[in-house]
């Protein structure tokens, strides 16, 4: 069989770049080394796969936090308006919740797979399962091919290479593509978390373990200055602290460098003299307790000896006794709470993958390598990455598409010769 294309990687960047060149008549293969499609797609969103964002280019803007110049030709030429429309004609409804957040109206990330495999189908995509590259063959650095890990080899005039991060490494995502591009020249961007759980020094975390906080804002601080904040729910785990705020500030901090400080603002709808004159309510209406039994209804339980211990304030003072001087250190210690993060969960545990191919020996326009004439890349494998919200859903499947379409112009273009 004489393949036009060769796919490496069918996660999402890679299914919708096989069936993007396929629709526009090239021939194609895609080459997967799981046993089947999508195993990173399929525990995305929990499971429900939040598929995209619909929020508009300025917004994907700014939500990207690597290389956001470099996917604007990309995200133009392939919308989340476009996905949700391609989703749908392949069967799969989608429903849009808080924050522009787009998920299969089933819930279900699996949908959204057989979705795309229908795709596939219906383009007539050759897919060969358990099919692991090892490398891609080239003359005088034209693509010629890829030789697979049982020693065989396909050979082709285009190779787009898909293979993801290194992150959930037993979804198949092992950095393969990043060696391949290696050895044709291709420079890399160090592979670092991104969206990733924060490692804390201060043991209390772990009496906190489970705790998750609602409508709280976070600052991280380096050398004095903010360098990210965030507002919503963040988690305290035995290591440190999660959630989607936590994931969130992690983006800012690569590549990680201690010490950055956390500070936690536990009532942010509350300037300082609102919780001051809040806590005065409190004690009046605790009138006599300890203090440790006295903020129930400012604070979860197992937070309250902390922020204490953190104030300074004996917890077994009396509340009538307790100065205003004391209650300021008591709003500074709710307004503040300070964490020292010592570094990131491992990159395995990383949602996304930041760094990788460096987007300077890649032709924006058209996603083809600048070093080798016939080589593309698509989805995490290049150096991009993108807060949560569906953004890197959409990055993988836009690059998919502006990878498999300029493959096909090519041929085109070629053949018109
Ligand atoms: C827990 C988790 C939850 C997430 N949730 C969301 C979410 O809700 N929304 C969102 O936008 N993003 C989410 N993401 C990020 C999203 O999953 C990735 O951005 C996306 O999957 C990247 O797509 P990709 O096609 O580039 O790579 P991948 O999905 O990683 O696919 C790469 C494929 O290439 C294959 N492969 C690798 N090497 C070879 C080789 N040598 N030969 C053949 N095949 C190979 C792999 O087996 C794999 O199937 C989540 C990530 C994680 C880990």
């Amino acid at each position: 069989m004489n393949y036009d294309l060769i796919v490496v990687g069918g996660g999402p960047a890679g299914i919708l770049g096989a069936a993007t060149a396929a629709a526009k008549g090239l021939q194609v293969v895609l080459l997967e080394k799981n046993e089947k499609l999508g195993k990173k797609l399929f525990i995305t969103g929990k499971g429900r796969c939040n598929v995209t964002n619909y929020g508009d280019i300025d917004d994907y803007l700014n939500n990207i936090t690597t290389n956001k110049k470099f996917l604007y030709s990309t995200l133009k030429s392939f919308t989340s308006q476009q996905l949700i429309a391609l989703l749908e004609l392949m069967g799969v409804k989608t429903k849009v919740e808080r924050g522009n957040r787009v998920f299969p109206q089933t819930d279900k990330s699996s949908d959204v797979i057989k979705a795309l495999q229908k795709h596939l189908e219906i383009n007539k995509v050759e897919i060969r399962l358990n099919t692991a590259v090892k490398s891609v063959f080239t003359r005088e650095n034209r693509v010629k091919g890829v030789t697979l890990s049982n020693g065989k080899s396909i050979q082709a005039e285009k190779v787009l290479i898909a293979t993801g991060g290194m992150s959930y490494q037993q979804t198949g995502s092992t950095g393969d593509g990043y060696q391949m591009a290696r050895q044709l020249g291709h420079s890399l961007v160090e592979p670092r978390p991104a969206l990733i759980p924060l490692v804390t020094r201060e043991p209390w975390v772990k009496d906190l373990q489970g705790l998750s906080l609602k409508n709280v804002s976070v600052k991280a601080i380096i050398n004095n200055k903010i360098k990210a904040e965030q507002f919503g729910e963040m988690l305290f785990t035995h290591f440190g602290v999660s959630g989607p705020i936590i994931l969130s500030i992690s983006s800012y901090l690569k590549p990680f460098k201690a010490p950055v400080k956390l500070a936690i603002d536990l009532k942010p709808a509350l300037s300082d003299e609102q919780l001051d004159a809040r806590l005065q309510r409190d004690f009046d209406k605790y009138w006599g307790k300890h203090l440790k039994n006295s903020l129930d209804d400012l604070l979860p339980q197992r937070l309250i000896p902390i922020v204490l211990a953190q104030s300074g304030l004996d917890i077994h003072k009396q509340v009538n006794q307790v100065s205003k001087i004391e209650r300021g250190l008591l709003v500074q210690a709710l307004k503040n709470l300070g964490l020292t993060v010592t570094g990131t969960r491992p990159l395995n545990e990383a949602i996304i993958t930041s760094g990788g191919i460096n987007v300077k020996e890649i032709n924006p326009s058209t996603l083809e390598s600048k070093i080798v004439k016939g080589l593309y890349f698509a989805g995490e494998v290049i150096d991009v990455d993108a807060l949560t919200g569906g953004y890197n859903l959409q990055i993988a499947f836009s690059t998919g598409f502006l990878s498999g379409h300029s493959a096909a112009a090519e041929k085109s273009v070629n053949s018109a010769r």
